[in-house]
């Protein structure tokens, strides 16, 4: 076994404790930690752990003398400051697995939901109208769906649009997985391409400088009048003003968010809208990709030790 001594910041699979601690690894289990706390103990683990509630900042990671690993049980490292971590030479973890098929599963729902409106009917009812007239709906089948950015979630949303008869649309900044290509038919496209054929555009890129504000004013006009934007990456990646302006003037068909530029969302003003659909950031939050997320980390870091 090992005796490293291990923080975990925010609530995880409880399998992750179990794993480590049967390798003899000492865990704090406290996901209720602030970041103060954070600063002032960090010194004493050479392991920290974190998945969403947690942000590992410059200021905590100068403090880290000790430590040799942070892991993200999840997809995206834009909560640990890895600059910093480099510096210190700490390795950063991470486990894409897990949320492959949890995320591309909810994005086929939301459009499924988008296009059938069921969110509005539903809250509709519970509001005493029958809005069986007003609920036209399409159907997902021979529309064309965009996707930004084929890694493994956007490959994996992909696979199950195709089976529904979508027409898939890709563009990504590296080249594009050939045998799921193949596998979908994908057309591949430039950026604004994609943006003009899409009925539905669904986002799949890591928040980096580079792709702030991806989908900004001047891209969103250039998208058809019907088309529905769902966003599962990060927040920041949308202009939510844009979003809202273009959805309230009726110059896009609609969207679903599940990550947004400030969470949680609580009072954000594109809930005043009907075509809309918002989420708490429950991309991953299935019981099988926490739990496969938690095995992931578990495994990697057992490895690094190992050496
Ligand atoms: P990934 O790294 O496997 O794929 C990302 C792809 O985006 C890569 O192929 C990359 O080349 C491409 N890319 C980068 N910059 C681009 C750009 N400017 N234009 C087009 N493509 C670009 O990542 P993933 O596992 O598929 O995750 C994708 C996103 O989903 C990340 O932002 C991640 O944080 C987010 N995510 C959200 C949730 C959730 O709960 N909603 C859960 C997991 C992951």
């Amino acid at each position: 076994g090992f005796d490293d001594s291990v923080l975990i910041c925010d609530e995880v699979d409880p399998i992750l404790n179990k794993i480590l601690q049967d390798n003899g690894l000492k865990i704090s289990y406290e996901p209720e930690i602030t970041p103060e706390q954070i600063v002032e103990k960090i010194s004493n683990f050479n392991i920290v752990i974190v998945r969403s509630r947690t942000t590992i900042t410059k200021e905590m990671i100068e403090k880290a003398d000790n430590c040799k690993i942070i892991a993200r049980v999840g997809v995206g490292l834009d909560n640990v400051d890895q600059e910093a971590a480099k510096t210190k030479n700490i390795r950063v973890i991470n486990a894409v697995e897990g949320a492959m098929n949890a995320v591309a599963e909810l994005v086929l729902g939301l459009m499924l939901s988008l296009a059938r409106q069921t969110t509005r009917g539903d809250r509709a009812i519970r509001n005493g109208q029958w809005l069986k007239k007003e609920l036209k709906g399409t159907e997902l089948r021979g529309k064309y769906l965009g996707i930004i950015g084929l890694g493994n979630i956007g490959k994996r949303l992909g696979r199950l649009a195709r089976a529904l008869n979508m027409n898939i649309i890709g563009y990504d900044v590296i080249p594009i997985d050939e045998e799921f290509s193949k596998e979908v038919g994908l057309m591949k496209a430039d950026l604004d391409t994609l943006l003009q054929s899409s009925d539905y555009i669904s986002i799949h890129v890591p928040l980096l400088d580079s792709t702030h504000h991806l989908l900004d004013a001047q891209k969103m006009s250039t998208m058809k009048k019907t088309a529905k934007i769902i966003n599962t990456s990060r927040g920041g990646v949308v202009d939510e003003d844009a979003l809202y302006n273009a959805l309230k003037n009726g110059t896009l068909g609609g969207a679903a968010l599940d990550v947004f530029e400030k969470e949680p969302a609580i009072g954000n003003k594109l809930a005043e809208l009907d075509n809309v659909i918002l989420t708490p950031h429950i991309g991953a939050q299935t019981k099988e990709a926490q739990s496969l997320a938690a095995n992931v980390i578990a495994e990697k870091i057992i490895q690094i030790l190992r050496g």
